[in-house]
C-alpha cells in the first residue's frame, strides 16, 4: 500500500469513513463531497491504480457489489436512478490513485448535468472506431 493512499487508510481505519458495504475483497463508504446525499464510492481492499491493473475476477465483484449499491439507493433513498462512474487516470478526473466506482444517485429535477458531447467531423468516426478495433484483443 502506498503510504500516501488517502483510501488505503480507510481501510486500516487510520481516517474514519461512513461505511456501507463490505465483503471479504470490498470495501464501500460515502463519499466525503457527494453530488447527492448517498454518493458511494466502491473500492477493492487491496490497491490497485486503475481499471486495466485490477484483476479481473476483482473487477467483476467490484461490480457485484456496485449492483447491490445501486438497488440499496433505490430502495433506501428513494432515488429514480444512478450514475455509475469511475474516473480512470489523473486525465480523466481521477484524484485518488485507487481504483473506484462512484455510484451517484438521481432524483428527478436534481440540477446535476452529464458531460458535454460533440459530433464527429468527416472520416473521423470511422477512422476512430478502425483504430480502437485494431487494439482490442479478442
Ligand atoms: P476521483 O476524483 O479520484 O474519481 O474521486 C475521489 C473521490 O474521493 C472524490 O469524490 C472525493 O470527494 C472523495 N474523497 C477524497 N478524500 C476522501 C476522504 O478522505 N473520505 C471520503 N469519504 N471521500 C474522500
Ligand atoms: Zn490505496
Amino acid at each position: 500500500m502506498p503510504d500516501e493512499c488517502i483510501f488505503c487508510k480507510i481501510l486500516q481505519g487510520e481516517v474514519p469513513s461512513s461505511k456501507v458495504y463490505e465483503n471479504e475483497k470490498i470495501f464501500a463508504f460515502l463519499d466525503l463531497n457527494p453530488v447527492n446525499p448517498g454518493h458511494t464510492l466502491v473500492i477493492p481492499k487491496k490497491h490497485y491504480q486503475d481499471i486495466e491493473k485490477i484483476p479481473e475476477d476483482l473487477l467483476i465483484e467490484m461490480v457485484k457489489a456496485v449492483k447491490k449499491i445501486g438497488l440499496a439507493i433505490k430502495e433506501g433513498l428513494e432515488a429514480k436512478g444512478y450514475n455509475i462512474g469511475l474516473n480512470n487516470g489523473r486525465v480523466a478526473g481521477q484524484l485518488v490513485p485507487h481504483v473506484h466506482f462512484h455510484v451517484m444517485p438521481r432524483k428527478i429535477g436534481d440540477g446535476l448535468k452529464l458531460w458535454p458531447q460533440r459530433k464527429y467531423q468527416g472520416q473521423e468516426m470511422d477512422k476512430t472506431a478502425k483504430l480502437l478495433s485494431s487494439h482490442i484483443e479478442s
